[in-house]
């Protein structure tokens, strides 16, 4: 299949022309059952009609993504939930307009119109109303509802620029819109909204702290942050292995020189047995460390630079050829969670605890 790609700059509202054009294009091939990548606020998604099982299939197969694996479902107006889901509680429809549109993606159950292929067979349904202007204006010329995953390969870290889903997705759909890069790089918050009090099923760039403020109590599935656990995770995507380089990840946490320490050791003996070597550091540690290549996840304090870069660095390492990572860990709170998530995902949950 010949993918086209075409670049779309504007994160203004309104779109010159030719940018309009292209819009209305892309929007004709996801109504016509076709996929489009494009930008969000998030990371890059991999858009099909949401409401045709047929595209859904596209979107499985172009992924390689296990169909047990629900799609969220973008809208671009929030009265069209109304049409997607049985019921939209009070609690919800107060985090709706606290967050929405933005990175937060809840799950409702489902009214008969969503086929059961886009959400994994499940009576329920995920919706997240995104940001980001071109997303918006795609959804609205793609029919309203646009079933979207990150449009990178299952398994691999999330695209965070349109160069990486050309590099996943070139050949097996139809247009890439080129928007450059996202601002937050991690996926939307996910939570689930069927039960008392809601649940927090993927931590992302909306902490529980923030959802705590609109909504009181807010759980966190447990299963998520933890290694080792037999019980399965309640969004069904979660159980998978995700987000990983090629290169054998592994997190060390513990006191800064020690980690330090820990990590310059493990990474001279990989690099004595012939590996290519290389460290997520912040800011702080990065002329400690030594390896092939060290890279700086930014500071400490700034967690939104860390999220932001997160993806692009285990991306980075695959490119350049590194076959074994170290990474210093995150905390466990706020957006601290969020990429520690993802990190020990990335991961395969291997981490030293010192
Ligand atoms: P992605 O499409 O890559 O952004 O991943 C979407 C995430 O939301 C996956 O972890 C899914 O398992 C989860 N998800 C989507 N729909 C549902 C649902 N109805 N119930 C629970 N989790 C869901
Ligand atoms: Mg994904």
């Amino acid at each position: 299949m010949n993918t086209k790609i075409v670049k779309i700059q504007s994160r203004e509202k309104t779109f010159s022309p030719e940018e309009e054009k292209t819009l209305r294009q892309a929007g004709e091939i996801i109504q016509a059952g076709g996929l489009v990548a494009f930008p969000t606020e998030t990371v890059y998604g991999l858009g099909g009609d949401g409401l045709n099982q047929e595209s859904s299939r596209k979107i499985y197969a172009a992924k390689g993504r296990p169909s047990d694996n629900p799609l969220i479902i973008h809208i671009c107006r929030l009265e069209d939930i109304g049409f997607l889901v049985k019921e939209f509680p009070e609690n919800a429809r107060k985090a709706a307009d606290a967050f929405w549109p933005g990175p937060l993606t809840m799950i409702l159950p489902k009214s008969g119109h969503v086929p059961y292929e886009t959400t994994g067979g499940l009576e329920t349904v995920a919706v997240r109303y995104p940001s980001h202007p071109v997303a918006q204006k795609l959804i609205e010329y793609g029919g309203g509802y646009v079933a979207a995953p990150s449009a990178n390969l299952s398994g691999r870290p999330s695209p965070t620029a349109a160069k990486y889903v050309i590099e996943d997705m070139e050949g097996r759909i139809d247009m890439i819109l080129d928007g450059g890069e996202d601002d937050i790089g991690l996926e939307s918050t996910v939570l689930d909204m069927t039960v008392t009090p809601p649940q927090i099923l993927r931590p992302g760039f909306i902490t529980r702290e923030m959802l705590e403020e609109v909504l009181g109590e807010v759980d966190i599935d447990v299963t998520i942050m933890e290694s080792g656990n037999s019980r399965a995770p309640k969004a069904p995507g979660m159980k998978y292995r995700h987000y990983a380089p090629k290169g054998e990840l592994t997190i060390v946490e513990g006191p800064p020189e020690q980690v330090v320490d820990y990590v310059n050791r493990a990474a001279a003996a990989d690099k004595a047995a012939g590996e290519k070597t290389g460290i997520i550091a912040t800011s702080g540690f990065l002329n400690e460390y030594h390896a092939d290549v060290v890279k700086c996840a930014g500071d400490r304090d700034e967690e939104e630079v860390i999220a932001r870069r997160l993806f692009a660095m285990l991306r980075e390492f695959d490119d350049e050829g590194v076959t074994r990572i170290y990474s210093e860990s995150f905390q466990s709170q706020g957006l601290g969670q969020a990429i520690m998530n993802r990190l020990l995902k990335a991961a395969g949950h291997s981490i030293v605890r010192l």
